[in-house]
């Protein structure tokens, strides 16, 4: 089993005595502290050899007779020593060399001194004057910090010395010799042991500091990891969105400081939630790293930050200097994703691969204070994106009406618009072409500001959807209809307009039929227009929304048919009651091409056995080729203009087919 540094410290700190067990703490006690140790020992030596020669006064003053050559010796051995220590020094010689050396001179000072002063014809003086062995032998053990073997080798030399100089002395005196033999012994043995000692306490403290660094770099790395994985999405490895909106208030606090501009971009793949009922949820994951990945690739020559800003959405942020660049960047981020080739055999919008669409927006001068202002433009340029067709690229324009000031009153006003009755129904009636019987009206909302102007539904309806303002604004219309007009029977169907995004929201259905129950209205008599606009991915959740509509007797009616890309695959996938042919269809008619194209798509329709509406019938000519056609209902201004509801409310006169008719054109 192989062993982490930590547990090797562990190990030696619980082993008595303590001992470097692997090569690595080994190597590491060894090199720890190496410059600390080398001027330590510097430091030592130069005090030695400075009282060693300082004691060149005891020599004058007890071995007088040969204090020449001893001070001589004693000068020689402390310029050597000095020399050498420095030398290495200078060389850089490890610590252990040096101490070696410094080991060496001690001894060289014993030795050196020994000799000369063993010759003094005094032999009494110089038998206690011997005795000063002991300090060297004290000096290498306890005085310099050297490791126990070196320590242990040195004194044991000195040691050594000692006995053999004790030895030379003539056997007079076997007391004194067996007296100072066992002294200088001891004392060995004794400076051994607390070198020893010395020793282990020091490699004990190397232990504790490592253990305690050992801890505190695993609790950082601890932290990191942390750190990285709360910021890191799990299945992309990109920046989540905490991350994400973290290094946006960065690059927007360098802007507010610096004026360094940047531009936030915001990513969508296209039908995603398609390709995920399709493929499985597995296969959208891969698809979402796949993306992710191009994506990081795409934005590198940018050097700018990408993060997953959740579902399918990512961001990419980075410091760009003019609009152009901006472009530059969106549309590699475009085309990186559409190069991928990735297969996506569910869209039914004429393209079978995997696509983004991408919204950007610039810092400008004007965006104000407000540093989510920015992704929301992005956000407004990515709804663009979608709207035009998806797979492309849009910067967000201040000048464009529904990116404007305008747009942002407009969606304040939705949402008090409804209880400071500023929103209101009008209804267009629909005739039957062969009996000339209105049989049903269409409810179309209109929106007044505050000042009592006008909006036109072009402008707030998009803005509805966008905010989700639709939703309560739908169920108000429905619950509207229901107790404007049919309740007391004043018409029999009425027609109301409903947005994808109404289907999509969850409870919708349960929601009508709450309406319905509250007002006592019949399924049967509430029409749901569907548009193939803007979001086109025939989701499974409106799927099953409209049968549950369905399940309510509530009729569902296609608007707007062959303005939008999937209407065929919605005639494939709905059974609609009655489908609505645009009324640009019916504009066209002027021209022979024009005819014939409506005849072709009343074929159609008429084939799958669908009701025929036709939308837009202005001119007695066109109400003419209508009935020419066999088309089975009319709406437009030549039947009559949207009107209040008042309009519908006069009991029937005696002639059904000019009162109904004539009233709304006069409203
Ligand atoms: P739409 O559903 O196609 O509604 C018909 C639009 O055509 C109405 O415009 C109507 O005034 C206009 N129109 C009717 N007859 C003629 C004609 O003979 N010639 C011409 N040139 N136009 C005619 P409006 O009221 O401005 O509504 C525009 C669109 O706003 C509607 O188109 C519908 O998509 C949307 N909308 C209106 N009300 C609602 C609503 O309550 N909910 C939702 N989701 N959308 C609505
Ligand atoms: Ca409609
Ligand atoms: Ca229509």
């Amino acid at each position: 089993m192989k062993h982490t540094l930590a547990d090797v410290v562990e190990i030696d700190l619980h082993t008595e005595p303590p001992r470097p067990a692997s090569a690595e703490l080994r190597t590491l006690y060894r090199e720890e502290g190496e410059s600390a140790r080398k001027q330590a020992t510097r430091r030592g030596l130069w005090i030695a050899v400075a009282a060693y020669l300082l004691f060149s006064i005891t020599d004058i003053l007890l071995v007088p007779d040969v204090a020449r050559y001893t001070i001589a010796a004693r000068f020689a051995v402390g310029i050597v020593a000095i020399a050498a220590l420095e030398i290495q020094l200078r060389l850089n010689t490890s610590a252990n060399a040096i101490d070696a050396t410094s080991a060496a001179a001690v001894i060289l000072a014993y030795a050196g001194w020994l000799c000369p002063a063993m010759m003094t014809a005094d032999v009494q003086t110089i038998s206690y004057y011997m005795v000063f062995g002991a300090i060297f032998m004290m000096s290498v053990n306890l005085f310099f910090s050297f490791r126990f073997r070196l320590s242990l080798v040195a004194s044991g030399v000195i040691l050594l010395i000692f006995l053999a100089a004790l030895q030379s002395f003539p056997p007079i005196y076997p007391s004194y010799k067996l007296a100072f033999g066992t002294f200088c012994v001891s004392c060995f043995v004794f400076t051994s042991y607390v070198n020893w000692k010395l020793n282990w306490e020091r490699y004990k403290v190397f232990l504790n500091a490592l253990e305690a660094k050992v801890q505190h770099n695993e609790a950082s790395e601890r932290g990191k990891a942390l750190l990285r994985l709360s910021n890191t999405d799990p299945l992309t490895g990109l920046e989540n969105r905490r991350a994400i909106d973290q290094r946006l208030r960065d690059y927007w606090d360098d802007w507010q400081k610096t004026g360094h501009s940047f531009a936030a971009i915001l990513i969508d793949v296209d039908f995603f939630k398609r390709y995920n009922d399709c493929y499985g949820h597995q296969e959208g994951d891969r698809c979402l790293v796949l993306v992710a990945n191009a994506l990081e690739a795409s934005i590198e020559p940018y050097s700018g930050s990408i993060g997953r800003y959740g579902g399918e959405e990512f961001i990419v942020l980075a410091h760009l200097d003019t609009s152009e660049r901006l472009a530059e960047l969106a549309e590699a981020i475009r085309s990186t994703v559409e190069n991928l080739a990735q297969a996506h055999g569910q869209r039914r919008d004429g393209t079978s691969i995997v696509t983004v669409s991408v919204g950007a927006s610039f810092t400008r001068n004007q965006t104000g204070t407000k540093l989510e202002k920015i992704i929301h433009e992005a956000d407004r340029a990515l709804y663009a994106a979608k709207a035009s067709g998806r797979n492309c690229t849009r910067l967000f324009d201040p000048n464009d009406p529904q990116s404007s000031d305008e747009s942002e009153n407009i969606a304040a006003l939705l949402k008090i618009a409804i209880d400071h009755h500023l929103v209101s129904l009008v209804y267009q009636p629909i005739r039957n072409v062969v009996s000339g019987r209105v049989e049903a009206v269409e409810a179309l909302m209109r929106l007044r500001m505050l000042d009592g102007t006008a909006v036109t539904p072009s402008l707030f309806i998009p803005v509805a959807e966008r905010t989700g303002a639709i939703l309560e604004l739908g169920r108000w219309a429905i619950r509207t209809v229901c107790r404007e007009l049919l309740m007391d029977d004043h018409v029999p169907v009425v027609s109301v307009n409903v947005s994808p995004i109404q289907l999509k929201a969850p409870g919708f259905a349960a929601s009508v039929a709450a309406i319905l129950g509250e007002t006592g209205v019949a399924g049967g008599r509430l029409a749901l227009e569907i548009t193939e606009g803007l979001e086109m991915e025939m989701h499974s959740d409106i799927l099953r929304c409209i049968s549950d509509l369905k399940t309510l007797g509530i009729k569902i009616w296609l608007d707007d048919f062959g303005t939008g890309f999937a209407g065929l695959s919605w005639l494939r996938l709905i059974d609609f009651d009655t489908v609505k042919i645009d009324r640009s269809f019916l504009h066209d008619c002027g021209t022979p091409r024009g005819r014939a194209m409506l005849q072709d798509i009343i074929g159609l329709v008429r084939n799958r056995g669908h009701n025929i509406l036709v939308e837009g019938v202005e001119t007695d000519e066109q109400l003419a080729l209508m009935q020419d056609f066999r088309i089975d209902q009319v709406q437009g201004f030549h039947v009559g203009r949207p009107a209040p509801a008042e309009n519908f409310m006069a009991p029937p006169p005696a002639d059904p087919r000019q009162a109904r008719l004539v009233r709304p054109l006069r409203g």
